[in-house]
């Protein structure tokens, strides 16, 4: 059974007990653009103790807002369907600027209308096959509008982080943002500090892994989002880009839109990657980004030139960055950038063959010596030690070393030229 198969049977089932139910929200607006809705969510009368007397398998995942999850059978992926069944609210006020401090359940329209744009704001009946459309939506997707439900100023007011919402469904759905509610993004763009790092950084990600992501980033330029949320990209966006003309902005926005379904972690090293390593590595701290991402960007960043002239490096060092977890995106970076600015990408070329033609042994064998060998050697750890460890491996990935005996001998000739004459 499908997930659109599941939902219908639990709209049937609501019909049945005498309750409304409706499809609601972004599968309604899915459906209209020809799109598979990822997930299904159904509006009903029926109030959460009801929804859950009804089904076998639910879950209360946010009774007191009236959302019910019903679990149905295993979909393609071996976990249970999950359908959302919500009922009819309006929200009380927002007094911290994200979330209402309380619920009433309401009519279909008064659910509607506490929804956050037009397009969203759609029902659709699947038994009868009709679209119920109390806000308009169903005309802004045909003329590819995206507007606020009710006064924009107010609904920004509620919940800051639909400003977010607002461009990411702008550049993903290819909708030109209604004057109004773009007038009132504009105007209430510095209040985006509310919103939590997590769910900004949350957006971020949605925008920047999606196709549109240079869309979405220039429009959070010009709704003067991008100024509160990255304000380091603001000091470069006038700056020339030396290399193709036109800004560095543009430059950033060429290279976003040359990027083959990057992961977040690259998209965002690319959109960053004109900034000093540690700026980026201050921003994804202030998102609160994970370490393993923080860390890929970070290094994105600081190696973007690194490969330019990849077939002049030492062996050593072309080995050694090759084996980097993170190289096939920082080769999709090397090429974005290349091609951006007209560029050959033969750097590019030139480190896949090598990389098709080392074997993982010979790009990364295992280290001949270790710091305990050293230990051994009657050497105490320090600086020193390591640099002594990397010449020996620099020595080995050079080809120059094969034995351990060899690392050994070498550690001894280093050590030797360091006594003072
Ligand atoms: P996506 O495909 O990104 O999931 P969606 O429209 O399903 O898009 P959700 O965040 O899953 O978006 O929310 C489901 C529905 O709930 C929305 O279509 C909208 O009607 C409503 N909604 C979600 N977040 C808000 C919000 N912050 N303010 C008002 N309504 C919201
Ligand atoms: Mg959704």
């Amino acid at each position: 059974m499908t997930e659109a198969q599941f939902a219908y049977e639990v709209v049937h089932r609501l019909r049945d007990a005498g309750y409304q139910a409706l499809f609601a929200g972004g599968c309604v607006r899915d459906m209209l653009l020809g799109l598979e809705p990822h997930d299904f969510d159904v509006a009903t009368d029926a109030r959460p103790e009801e929804v859950q007397r009804l089904f076998r398998r639910t879950l209360a995942v946010g009774a007191s807002f009236g959302v019910i999850e019903v679990l149905g059978p295993r979909g393609d992926d071996g976990k249970p369907i999950r359908v959302q069944v919500s009922t009819f609210r309006a929200e009380g006020p927002y007094s911290d600027g994200r979330h209402p401090d309380s619920v009433v359940f309401t009519t279909a329209e008064g659910d509607a209308s506490r929804r956050d744009f037009t397009i969203n704001g759609l029902f659709y009946d699947p038994i009868a096959a009709q679209v119920i459309d109390y806000v308009g939506g169903r005309r802004d997707l045909e003329e590819r509008v995206l507007r606020a439900i009710g006064n924009p100023q107010e609904r920004f007011t509620e919940d800051k982080l639909r400003m977010l919402r607002a461009i990411r469904f702008a550049a993903r759905f290819e909708l030109t943002i209604e004057a109004e509610t773009f007038a009132a993004i504009r105007e209430m763009a510095p209040q985006i500090s509310v919103v939590s790092a997590e769910r900004i950084a949350e957006e971020l990600r949605r925008m920047l892994t999606d196709a549109h992501r240079a869309r979405a980033m220039t429009l959070m330029w010009d709704a003067g989002l991008a100024h509160h949320i990255l304000p380091e990209l603001a000091a470069l966006h006038d700056l020339p880009d030396a290399s193709a003309g036109g800004t560095l902005w543009d430059h950033l926005m060429r290279v976003l839109d040359l990027l083959r379904d990057p992961s977040f972690p690259l998209a965002f090293g690319a959109l960053l990657h004109h900034l000093q390593s540690n700026e980026a590595d201050a921003i994804c701290r202030r998102l609160r980004l994970s370490n393993d991402e923080r860390h890929r960007i970070t290094w994105l960043v600081q190696n973007h030139e690194y490969l330019r002239d990849a077939a002049s490096l030492r062996v050593s060092k072309l080995k050694t960055i090759l084996s980097h977890s993170g190289i096939r995106d920082l080769l999709e970076l090397h090429r974005a950038d290349a091609e951006a600015v007209g560029r050959s990408t033969e750097h590019v070329a030139f480190c896949e063959r090598m990389l098709e033609q080392w074997s993982e042994a010979e790009l990364n064998p295992p280290p001949l010596i270790t710091g305990n060998d050293l230990i051994r050697m009657g050497l105490k750890p320090g600086p020193r030690f390591r640099a002594l460890l990397e010449k020996v491996r620099e020595a080995q990935l050079e080809g120059e070393l094969k034995t351990h005996a060899e690392a050994t001998q070498l550690v001894r000739r280093l050590l030797k030229g360091e006594q003072p004459a």
